[in-house]
């Protein structure tokens, strides 16, 4: 986005203050985790009450079977083992699929973002997709070699490369997919497309690994699988169930899950795993997410995304609206984006420009046309008036900028 990025030193409900004492209506949230707003009591003493005991035992605690046992409640997860990061989730539930179908290669969709794993940094969104790299420099030909790179929403593309791998050991052993994509932007699933991939993987022996991790316990109590009720045989977890310390879990069938260590041969393990920091944090927090906070997210985030389309539209910049769920993002272009190249063709120096006007407003949004804008409970009526008092000169200064 060009500029000096704010230092932030505190957050409080739906604000966050920079080092000069500046405040802001945050719109990022963590990129996601605080679904609750910054600083929330419950989770502010639950994470305090945790260290008071100390932080990291090295052995099993009732906290990470009950974040477990809340994960296994809310989801069609059967078993679901703790990690710290969103990419070591992914990265395990892919050794788990190639070890259960003993094949080798991987699908994933241009645009989808898993974490900053080796193999699945092909086409990548996020941070990838904002710096505009094909690829990774340090990301070697033998790690990417296996993985194959569809565009998104292309259901004939994915039948043709499992036609084309075969169902031998060079055969597909998983397709990783977002359940509802929001690293390009939202780029929601056409209808469908979820279940249609657990059906061609199945029919070929090969898994189906719908990536939770931004939408996990967001968009409803559950995650995308709240709105499609396509259950992958893997899914992996972050950022909410986390409540802003670092926790992830992967999870799916258990007779999956059993392959791994100890029960099977799978190799997996975390020195910092389920710690009680983490499990306290997230705990907390999945428990005060409660259906009045969606509710709560869904009618603002409503309410915003309408305004900013008013706006945008009064002062003649084309845009487009895309929504999953609670989180959207507003792509500079007329055209609907059903894939990375539809997102990649938005105006971007217009958002840069509507980015730093509403920065210069006290709005903090993504700093990059490839996010959602993330709300939380928090943020109340005098954070959205905020919000809505910005977007005028926002929408003209992306006007001025075409
Ligand atoms: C954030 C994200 C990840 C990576 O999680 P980290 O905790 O940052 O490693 C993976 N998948 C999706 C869909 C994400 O949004």
């Amino acid at each position: 986005m060009g500029g000096t990025p704010p230092f932030m030193v505190a957050g409080e409900g739906p604000y966050l203050t920079d080092a000069d004492g500046n405040t802001y209506v945050d719109l990022v949230c963590s990129w996601g985790p605080l679904i609750l707003g910054h600083n929330h009591p419950a989770v502010a003493e639950a994470v305090g009450a945790a260290a008071a005991k100390g932080t990291s035992y090295g052995a099993p605690t009732p906290g990470e079977v009950e974040l477990a046992e809340e994960i296994v409640s809310r989801t069609a997860v059967e078993k679901v083992r703790l990690v710290n990061s969103g990419t070591e989730a992914t990265m395990s539930a892919i050794r788990v699929a190639r070890a259960a179908t003993g094949r080798r290669k991987v699908i994933k969709f241009a645009g989808n973002y898993h974490g900053h794993v080796d193999a699945l940094l092909a086409s990548a969104g996020s941070g990838v997709a904002t710096f505009g790299l094909p690829d990774s420099p340090g990301v070697t030909g033998a790690s990417a070699a296996d993985t194959i790179v569809l565009p998104y929403n292309d259901i004939d593309a994915v039948t043709a490369a499992f036609a084309e791998a075969g169902d031998g050991e060079d055969g597909i052993a998983c397709v990783i997919a977002e359940a509802c994509p929001a690293n390009m932007g939202v780029v929601p699933p056409k209808d469908g497309f979820n279940a249609r991939l657990k059906e061609i993987a199945a029919a070929h022996g090969a898994l189906l690994v719908l990536d939770e991790v931004l939408t996990g316990f967001r968009v409803t109590s559950s995650g995308w699988f709240g709105v499609d009720g396509v259950a992958a045989d893997l899914v992996t977890f972050g950022k909410v169930m986390g409540g802003g310390l670092p926790a992830a879990a992967f999870g799916g069938r258990a007779d999956l899950m059993e392959l791994l260590t100890p029960a099977g041969p799978v190799y997996q393990a975390g020195t910092l795993s389920g710690n009680p920091l983490a499990t306290a944090a997230g705990l907390a927090t999945l428990r005060n997410a409660t259906p009045e906070v969606y509710a709560r997210i869904d009618s603002v985030a409503a309410q915003v995304s309408r305004a900013a389309s008013e706006e945008l539209s009064a002062a003649g910049v084309a845009h487009r609206v895309q929504h999953g769920g609670s989180l959207f993002t507003i792509f500079f272009t007329d055209a609907e984006v059903t894939d990375f190249a539809g997102a990649k063709a938005q105006n971007t120096a217009q958002f840069a420009a509507f980015f730093h006007a509403m920065l210069e407003q006290g709005i903090y949004l993504p700093a990059a046309a490839f996010e959602a804008w993330f709300f939380s409970a928090a943020h109340d009526a005098a954070a959205v008036e905020r919000v809505l008092g910005a977007l005028p000169k926002a929408a003209r200064a992306a006007a001025q900028a075409q």
